[in-house]
């Protein structure tokens, strides 16, 4: 049969919108599709090879390979001409396939004798589901226009795929897509663990008109949407409140240089003039820009490319009527999963959710803080997850272990709600302990005290039983707005939280900014190194308005009250001097305007580099408090980024280098009758609080859900008898006090 040019794709999908329209199961609507694209195309082959699994791709339909290679013939991701296309989720074309580099002989399929190919991608939004093949014998270059006309066959085909279309009895029993249960391993972002049901940020949009014979009607509702997206992007960057939906102005100018792009929407329009309704000639797009992403390594350009999909995102949801609302409609057991999310969003969700998974996020993102400050369950990197998850769906979300479980299986869900159980058994326990002091079976007393970051924290302070709050950050309030706070408003949130502190002290810890976290008002500097860059108490003293306004703040706030500050990331004692005198200098101000001033003013220091242990003694005899910050000083001391997956659980807090280090600095402390506590993450796990405890500090702060745990442990503990496993282990020759600490535990009958 000569091979003809002649091909227009308005015809093959009015003529495959009927064939859809058919009644039958999926193989014959398959032998149907590919004996239509034959004709339509006039090649002598048609084929569709669909992914059974991640690794695997089957011949599911043919017309003009033998009919027998159908579900016989298979290919890994990658392997051949059709695996190497699905590898890349790029097009192939070749006049002569068989000296085609990857190119692998089927015998079974008799396809030798014919010379020309041309496959193209089966994928939706990115994500390939499978390939579209032609091939002729004669040897030729299937022109361009033919390429086009395949990829948009091949939408419709994904589209269709996506709605289960193609499911039937045997062979094609390939799961109903988001059906089956799915596991992803991520990264934790905060403990705790809970079950409960799906809640897309961004929902998906379902087409189940994927074909349109009136593209007049479909280039107006583009066009309609194009407005509506330019006027979303524009009120957007007008808004004060940036933030408050989590973008930033860099993020919206480019929203808007895409939104404006003439060859963006010049596709989209070539795509709906060919056939294809509006939203699916959008996730055409946007399957390209995917496709890019996933090729390009460039940070800037694949941030860029990421702004273009959140882009082609709105785009889709105004096509189909769906406003951002619509997904707020939180139920009762929600757990929000999205790609990544904002401070800002992320705060309007609030309390409501019972645990955030994201695709995307790191430990120190902004969401990450709110998750914790929220103390929400949080897993980050949870590959795939927003793809895999369908609103509604059953999730189970392990904190601990950074695990998600969708749509579990029975026994898999069984097994959790044990886990679940527990805790909540253990939780009634702590609830007992609220009242009772940590006191060690030795007498020791330790103070509890919890971190906060947000107002709507302090609630929890009387229900955990913690004596204050050891540590507020503060940046929460800053990282959420989309300008530099007001001083009136920032005293106010003061105000409130000492109110509802109601006497209980509360250590103001100031604005510890820079490195990841990043201000949307404050221009981001490149540093090579962040984490050893331009940030907290650095930057508060080359920026002094900002933290002299903080500090006026703070005063007014406590009007008159006792005021506990502490300065983040403090290197040395001049660092300290100069805060210090900042503070003092504000207070005699604030003095001569007529405010209040405290009745107490602590002022204290974080110990987060080792540089500070080692300072001159006038440093411990000048500060007031010192609090160890360890997830920085462990970072520094191991040189272990706390971000890194690769290394941030590495090094052991209780290894015998790490607690001599400590100890030293307790004892010089002790030496300067300087009150020294320890508020980093480790504060709040049993064991290393017991061991902080044993050698010397008597002051720890810790989220309010470790507080129970931590009480529990202390009380049951002999703490002298504590000390003598870790000092023995500390004067012999091991790494880590660890495991002698936990056998000597479990001998005494311990619950760790
Ligand atoms: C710390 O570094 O231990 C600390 C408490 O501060 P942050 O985690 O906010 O850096
Ligand atoms: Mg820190």
């Amino acid at each position: 049969m000569p091979y003809s040019e002649a091909v227009d794709s308005r015809v093959i999908l009015t003529r495959l919108r009927e064939t859809l329209a058919e009644p039958g199961e999926g193989q014959e609507r398959l032998d149907r599709i590919v004996r239509l694209i034959a004709n339509g195309i006039v090649a002598e082959v048609c084929s569709i090879y669909l992914k059974r699994d991640e690794v695997w791709l089957e011949l599911c339909a043919t017309e003009g390979l033998k009919p027998e290679s159908v579900h016989q013939t298979r290919l890994r991701v990658g392997q051949g001409l059709v695996g190497r296309i699905a590898e890349r989720a790029d097009p192939l074309n070749t006049a002569d396939a068989a000296h085609t580099s990857g190119y692998r002989f089927m015998p079974e399929t008799g396809e030798e004798i014919y010379s020309s190919f041309l496959g193209v991608p089966i994928q939706r939004l990115g994500e390939v589901l499978g390939v579209l093949v032609i091939q002729n014998r004669e040897k030729r270059v299937y022109s361009e226009d033919v390429v086009y006309v395949l990829e948009v066959v091949a939408m419709v085909i994904a589209e269709m795929a996506e709605l289960g279309a193609f499911i039937g009895p045997g062979p094609m029993e390939i799961g109903r897509p988001h059906s089956g249960p799915f596991f992803s391993r991520g990264v934790v972002g905060q403990e705790g663990v809970a079950e409960g049901r799906v809640i897309l940020h961004e929902p998906h949009i379902v087409i189940s008109q994927p074909i349109s014979d009136n593209p007049e009607q479909e280039t107006e509702r583009l066009n309609t949407a194009l407005a509506a997206l330019q006027d979303e992007v524009d009120r957007m960057l007008e808004s004060t409140h940036l933030t408050a939906s989590g973008e930033h102005r860099e993020v919206l100018n480019t929203y808007r240089m895409f939104a404006s792009d003439k060859g963006w929407i010049r596709r989209i329009q070539a795509s709906i003039e060919s056939g294809l309704a509006a939203e699916v000639a959008v996730e055409k797009e946007q399957s390209a820009t995917r496709a890019r992403m996933s090729r390009i390594l460039d940070p800037y350009i694949r941030e860029r490319l990421h702004d273009l999909d959140d882009l082609s995102n709105r785009l889709l949801r105004l096509l189909a009527g769906i406003n951002a609302d619509n997904g707020r409609d939180v139920p009762d057991d929600a757990v929000l999963v999205a790609r990544n999310i904002g401070p800002a969003d992320l705060l309007d969700y609030g309390r409501r959710l019972r645990a955030v998974v994201l695709e995307e996020g790191s430990v120190g993102s902004h969401a990450a803080i709110v998750a914790r400050a929220l103390a929400i369950p949080l897993v980050i990197q949870a590959d795939r997850i927003t793809r895999e998850a369908q609103n509604g769906d059953r999730i189970l979300v392990d904190g601990d272990q950074g695990l998600v479980h969708l749509r579990p299986e029975e026994s898999v869900a069984a097994a959790f709600r044990e886990k679940m159980d527990m805790v909540a058994d253990a939780q009634e326990k702590y609830a007992t302990l609220r009242e009772k002091p940590a006191t060690t079976a030795d007498g020791v007393t330790v103070s509890l005290h919890m971190n906060a970051g947000l107002m709507a924290d302090l609630p929890s302070l009387n229900k955990c039983g913690a004596i204050g709050v050891g540590l507020f950050r503060t940046e929460l309030q800053f990282l959420v707005r989309s300008t530099v706070p007001r001083r009136g408003d920032l005293a106010a949130v003061y105000d409130r939280i000492l109110n509802a502190a109601s006497g209980k002290p509360v250590v103001f810890r100031t604005l510890d900014i820079g490195s990841d976290k990043v201000l949307p008002y404050m221009r981001s500097v490149d540093e090579p190194n962040p984490a050893l860059g331009w940030r907290a108490l650095r930057l508060g003293l080359d920026r002094r308005g900002v933290m002299r306004m903080q500090l006026q703040a703070l005063i007014r706030g406590a009007a008159g009250r006792p005021l506990h500050v502490m300065f983040p990331f403090v290197t040395n004692l001049t660092e300290f001097e100069t805060a210090r005198d900042m503070l003092l200098t504000e207070i005699d101000r604030e003095d001569g305007r007529g405010h209040p001033v405290p009745a107490d003013l602590r002022v204290g220091a974080m110990l987060e580099t080792p540089s500070l242990a080692y300072a001159p003694g006038r440093f411990f005899d000048l500060v007031d408090f010192i609090s160890i910050g360890g997830n920085d000083l462990k970072q520094f001391f191991f040189a272990a980024d706390r971000e890194n997956e690769l290394v941030r659980r590495r090094y052991d807090t209780l290894s015998t280098s790490y607690l001599t280090f400590l100890r030293m600095i307790v004892d010089r402390c002790t030496r300067h009758q300087t009150p020294v506590s320890f508020c980093g993450e480790d504060a709040g796990r049993p064991l290393e609080a017991v061991t902080l405890a044993a050698i010397g500090m008597r002051s720890l702060s810790m989220r309010p859900a470790s507080i129970g745990p931590v009480k529990a442990l202390l009380r049951s503990v002999d703490l002298g008898e504590v000390l003598k496993v870790i000092a023995t282990e500390m004067n012999g020759n091991v790494e880590s006090v660890r495991p002698a600490l936990s056998r000597w535990m479990s001998d005494s009958g311990i619950d760790t």
